[in-house]
C-alpha cells in the first residue's frame, strides 16, 4: 500500500490563533478547512484569546502542552519574537512574527509569513529594479518594506508621524519620503478604511482622483462590503489585491510550516471570501510553488 503524503504526521494536533481581541478571527474557519481537506481529521485549529500580560507565559505553557504551531494577531507580533527560542532571519528583520511553531524542549519556533504571504498575494511577484510607495509604519508595513527590498523593489514609505517612516527605513531599507510619489505598486498598510465612517484617504497624502497612476494597489484594510480606498483604485482601472488575499496568503504558509503539506488555497480562500463578494482578481498557485518547493498546484492564492 502507497505511503499517503501525510504519514509522517501525528493522527491528531492542535494549532490556533493567539489575539486578543481575537473573536473575529477568520483563521479558524480558514484554517480547519484546509486541515479538512488535507486528510487531517483529527487536528484542529482553534481561537487561542491571551491578554497582554498573560502572553509569553501561556505560550510557553501551550507548547509545553502539546500544540503544534500558532498564528500570532494583534496585539502579540513584537511579544511572540520575544517569547521564541529560535527565529527565522526575516522575523528578526521585521521585528515580529506572526507564526509559532512549538517542539519538544520548550522549543519555540518563530516566523514571519506575512512578508512572503504579502507578495504570494500579488498578481506577480514584483520585478527587481520596480518601484512601490508603501503608507504606513507600523507593523504590517515592516512586512511589506522588508518583502519587497528582499525582491529588490525601490521602495518609499511615507507615515502619518514621518519620525516612524525614518525609523522603518532605517531599520529595513528604502526612503521616508514627506508626499506620495509615481511607483508602479501602491500599498496601504495604515489603519485608515477600518471604520465604516472612513472615506478611505482622510489623512493619506493621495486622493480618489490621483490612484489611478498606480498600476497595482493594495489594501491591507479589510472591511465587510470592501474600503473605499480599493473602491477607488478599482474604478481607476488599477489591478487591486485585498486583504482577505493576504490573509489566505500568510494562512497558506503557515499551514504548511506545520504539516509540510501544500496548503490549499482554493479551500482556504473559498472559506474566507464566502459571503464576501469583494476585490476579486486572478488566482495564483500555491505558495509553495513560488517558494521552488515541489507539490501539486491547488490553484489560484486580513487580519489572521
Ligand atoms: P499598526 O502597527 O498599529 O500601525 C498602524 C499604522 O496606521 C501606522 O502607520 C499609523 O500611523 C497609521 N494610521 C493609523 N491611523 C491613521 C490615520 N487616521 N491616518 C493616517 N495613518 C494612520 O497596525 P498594523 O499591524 O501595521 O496594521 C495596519 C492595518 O493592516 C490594520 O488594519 C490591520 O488589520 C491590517 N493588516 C492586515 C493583514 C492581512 O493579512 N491582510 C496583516 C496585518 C495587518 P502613525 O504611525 O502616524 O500612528
Amino acid at each position: 500500500m502507497p505511503a499517503r503524503a501525510h504519514d509522517h504526521l501525528p493522527a491528531a494536533a492542535r494549532l490556533g490563533v493567539l489575539g486578543w481581541p481575537v473573536a473575529h478571527s477568520r483563521s479558524p474557519a480558514m484554517q480547519n478547512a484546509a486541515l479538512a481537506e488535507l486528510g487531517l481529521s483529527d487536528w484542529r485549529y482553534q481561537l487561542l484569546p491571551v491578554p497582554p500580560e498573560a502572553f509569553a507565559q501561556t505560550v510557553r505553557a501551550l507548547g509545553a502542552s502539546g500544540l503544534r504551531g500558532a498564528n500570532v494577531t494583534i496585539p502579540h507580533k513584537e511579544a511572540a519574537l520575544a517569547v521564541a527560542t529560535t527565529a527565522t532571519d526575516r522575523a528578526r528583520a521585521i521585528g515580529a512574527a506572526n507564526t509559532l511553531t512549538f517542539g519538544a524542549d520548550g522549543a519555540i519556533h518563530a516566523d514571519n509569513t506575512d512578508a512572503p504571504g504579502f507578495l504570494a498575494a500579488l498578481p506577480a511577484p514584483p520585478a527587481p529594479g520596480g518601484t512601490a510607495l508603501v503608507l504606513g509604519a507600523g507593523g504590517s508595513a515592516r512586512a511589506v518594506v522588508h518583502a519587497l527590498v528582499e525582491a529588490g523593489v525601490d521602495v518609499a514609505v511615507w507615515n502619518r508621524t514621518a519620525a516612524r517612516a525614518a525609523a522603518l527605513t532605517g531599520d529595513l531599507g528604502g526612503r521616508a519620503v514627506a508626499a506620495a510619489r509615481p511607483a508602479d505598486l501602491l500599498v496601504n498598510c495604515t489603519a485608515v478604511g477600518l471604520g465604516q465612517a472612513s472615506t478611505g484617504f482622510e489623512e493619506l497624502p493621495l486622493t480618489a482622483d490621483s490612484i489611478g497612476t498606480y498600476a497595482t494597489v493594495v489594501d491591507l484594510v479589510y472591511r465587510p462590503g470592501g474600503t473605499p480606498f480599493l473602491d477607488a483604485a478599482q474604478a481607476a482601472g488599477c489591478s487591486v489585491v485585498d486583504a482577505l488575499e493576504m490573509l489566505v496568503q500568510q494562512g497558506a504558509l503557515s499551514l504548511e510550516a506545520w504539516t509540510g503539506l501544500p496548503a490549499p488555497i482554493r479551500v482556504m480562500r473559498d472559506v474566507v471570501r464566502r459571503d464576501l463578494p469583494i476585490a476579486p482578481h486572478e488566482p495564483r498557485p500555491s505558495p509553495s510553488a513560488t517558494r521552488g518547493r515541489t507539490g501539486p498546484s491547488n490553484g489560484g492564492g486580513a487580519r489572521p
